[in-house]
């Protein structure tokens, strides 16, 4: 049965939204309830190999040299089972995966884990999907999975219930625009609450998610114009307001979640600082401690040195845009 074993793997990187994704309008199908746009990044890698073997009676998934939790494997089994039923395979598979960075740490291991995930299964399964159908695969797992299947600049559109073709675009190539993130990792560990469960709790008890609704949406226009304008300033602003806003529906959930720590405050001051010095740095947290600052290329040594001297900061990384998903079948 040898002549039956099909593999492939493919790489992903991560990517940090400029504009949040933070709500669900289908939980089931995973369709985010309001638009996000995301700049993927060349240093934050998952490479992820996926092998069909008839002789195999179950799925086996390891994550980063070990074998992966109950819960890790049940995700990953679900997009397997999506890949197989559209490929008409019965075969079981082994998936090897590896992150180059902290898994689930809010450093968005899970979008380029369900990136590279998708592509590898789909090709591996012998499907040859176009990367808006990958895209769509891809969201059903994890949305921010859906931008990583693209290099550059991306937006997700929001979606509506039952929306099952749901993809992201390319806005503008990783080489449009020379921007930096740097990124300054805070606290060690995984997040307390999960993005999902974040989210259904924000929709469910936040007095102020009705009007994130209302206004991501605008944030979203600004930072996608301000992309096509390379106006650094006007992006950051509004990355900022998208970013408060949506931790704001979190922190306002009953029972409240704090994604923050302390160096989470301190790293955002230490940003308003450099502003005040006349350097163009601007924030954005996801849904962990860590604080990522957007800048130009030539001020990325300057920021990452003040973010390096703050209070709490562990360590950090300068990261570019960069590709979308590379298969090697
Ligand atoms: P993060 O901020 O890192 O995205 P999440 O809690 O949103 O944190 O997602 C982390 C989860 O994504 C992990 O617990 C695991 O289930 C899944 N994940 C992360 N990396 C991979 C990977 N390389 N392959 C498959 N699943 C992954």
């Amino acid at each position: 049965m040898s002549g039956d074993v099909r593999e492939a793997s493919a790489k992903a990187c991560a990517n940090i939204a400029l504009a949040k994704y933070w709500g669900k309008s289908d939980v089931k199908r995973n369709v985010p309830a309001v638009p996000s746009i995301s700049m993927t990044l060349d240093l934050l890698v998952t490479e992820t190999r996926v092998r069909f073997d008839p002789e195999l009676s179950a799925d086996l998934v390891r994550l980063d040299g070990r074998r992966a939790s109950a819960g890790e494997a049940e995700r990953v089994v679900t997009m397997l089972n999506r890949v197989r039923r559209e490929a008409r395979l019965r075969s079981k598979a082994t998936v090897a995966s590896h992150n180059r960075f902290p898994t689930a740490a809010g450093l968005a291991s899970s979008a380029s884990g369900f990136a590279a995930l998708a592509a590898a299964a789909s090709a591996a399964a012998g499907l040859r999907l176009s990367n808006r159908k990958l895209s769509a695969l891809a969201r059903a797992s994890s949305a921010s999975a859906a931008r990583s299947i693209f290099g550059g600049f991306v937006e997700l559109p929001a979606g509506q219930r039952g929306d099952d073709d749901l993809a992201a675009r390319q806005i503008a190539p990783a080489n449009h625009w020379n921007l930096r993130f740097v990124v300054a990792l805070t606290e060690p560990g995984k997040k307390k609450v999960g993005s999902t469960e974040g989210m259904e709790r924000s929709r469910q008890t936040s007095p102020y998610y009705a009007s994130w609704l209302d206004q991501a949406p605008k944030w979203s226009r600004k930072i996608k114009r301000a992309i096509k304008d390379r106006e650094l300033d006007v992006l950051g602003a509004a990355m900022e307001q998208s970013t408060l806003a949506f931790h704001c529906c979190a922190i306002t959930s009953d029972p409240p979640i704090f994604y923050w720590a302390p160096a989470t405050l301190a790293a955002l001051a230490t940003v308003r600082g450099l502003r005040q010095r006349g350097v163009s740095a601007w924030a954005t947290m996801d849904a962990g401690p860590h604080v990522k600052a957007l800048c130009h290329a030539a001020d990325a040594p300057r920021v990452r040195q003040a973010l390096d001297k703050t209070s709490g900061v562990t360590r950090t990384w300068v990261t570019k845009p960069g590709p979308g998903i590379e298969v090697q079948r």
